[in-house]
């Protein structure tokens, strides 16, 4: 029998999400964005989840043919664009579309015949300081990139950094659409803002396209919680308890003997530990379902193991399910427990976990 870890992957929550993000951004497109892997989710079941999303979005050169080797024959888009000259073949290859968002791309654009015509997303650095042109260059970039002979479309693209804090005092989001309003005035072309916090909170945007990521695999993008933006959960990783120990008040629990019991306990141990994705840093007292009762790890994580308290479970025993997060067990609150986000939390699932797309 297999270890009893299995990371199992609800299509049906996804396709629900999709449309979850459709009904907030009526007047848009989608981007369905699934990079890393679809948050650690698999391409295939992202495939699967969103085959009417208007267009599959990722990072990953590799992943974005791989989408056309698993059939995909809708819109790709590469967010972060190329790499190198040699990657323009690929996405003439495979028809993918590129962002453009540093003078180096356009120069490499400019020096390479497009054997195909190709759509590109030309970004702007709106205060993230990050990837794209500044608003003062964005109109002589756009003027560039547009007399490219073979880029047959250019959309106007921006990314928050706070989307999910309209007051935010450092840098608003209206701020962020101020400067990126004034960069591309006068210019004529879709465009798309809005990752899922954007795409939740700030329906006004007016976007194109919007890039929902996170809302699609159920995890909330900061603001509200995930149930209360109406969205489920898309991975449910779970396990089994594979020991039991019955420790005495004063014992200690694992590596560096962190939990000490306070009374005679039963602890449980369970399959998953860090080499797994499980947050190494998690605190003794976050969250876990054993049996479907909310109760508490205790010492350290180790590679393939945790721990955790029986006590609010007096008849778990060896086999009992465990629910590490997912159905029942919000992903956000054993991330936030870690002193992290649920976005890290499924990207780091290990290619060892089994995964069962449903
Ligand atoms: C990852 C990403 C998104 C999606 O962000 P979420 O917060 O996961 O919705 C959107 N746009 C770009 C450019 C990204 O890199």
């Amino acid at each position: 029998m297999p270890r009893p870890l299995t990371a199992l992957v609800h299509t049906a929550a996804m396709r629900h999400n999709l449309q979850t993000a459709r009904r907030a951004a009526p007047g848009s497109k989608a981007w369905a964005v699934v990079k890393a892997n679809a948050y650690g989710h698999s391409l295939r079941a992202a495939l699967t989840a969103f085959a009417d999303a208007d267009g599959l979005a990722l990072i990953e050169v590799d992943g974005a043919v791989r989408l056309r080797e698993l059939g995909w024959q809708g819109r790709i888009l590469l967010l972060e664009g190329f790499f190198d000259p040699s990657d323009l073949s690929v996405l003439a290859q495979y028809e993918i579309e590129t962002a453009v968002h540093s003078a180096e791309q356009l120069a490499m654009l400019e020096s390479v015949p497009l054997v195909r015509p190709l759509h590109t997303h030309l970004k702007m650095n709106s205060g993230m300081n990050r990837l794209g042109f500044m608003p003062a260059q964005f109109r002589a970039a756009y003027e560039r990139l547009r007399a490219i002979p073979g880029v047959a479309s250019v959309t106007l693209m921006t990314h928050f950094a706070n989307a999910d804090d309209a007051h935010h005092g450092q840098l608003a989001p209206a701020e962020q659409m101020r400067r990126f309003a004034a960069g591309a005035q006068g210019i004529d072309a879709p465009v798309s803002v809005s990752n899922s916090a954007g795409t939740l909170l700030h329906a006004g945007f007016n976007d194109s396209w919007i890039r929902p990521g996170i809302m699609l695999y159920g995890d909330t993008p900061g603001g509200r919680t995930a149930e209360q933006f109406g969205l489920l959960p898309a991975m449910t990783l779970r396990s089994a308890l594979i020991g039991v120990q019955q420790i005495d008040l004063g014992e200690a629990v694992g590596y560096g003997s962190r939990y000490v019991a306070s009374c005679r306990t039963r602890v449980g141990v369970v399959a998953c530990g860090y080499a797994d994705g499980y947050p190494r840093h998690a605190p003794d007292g976050t969250p876990v379902l054993v049996d479907g009762v909310r109760t508490a790890l205790v010492g350290r994580v180790s590679m393939d193991m945790i721990m955790v308290d029986l006590t609010p479970v007096p008849g778990a025993g060896v086999g009992s399910n465990v629910v590490l997060w997912g159905e029942g067990l919000p992903i956000d609150e054993v991330a936030n427990a870690a002193g992290t986000i649920g976005y890290e939390l499924m990207c780091a699932v290990a290619p060892r976990v089994h995964m069962e797309i449903a």
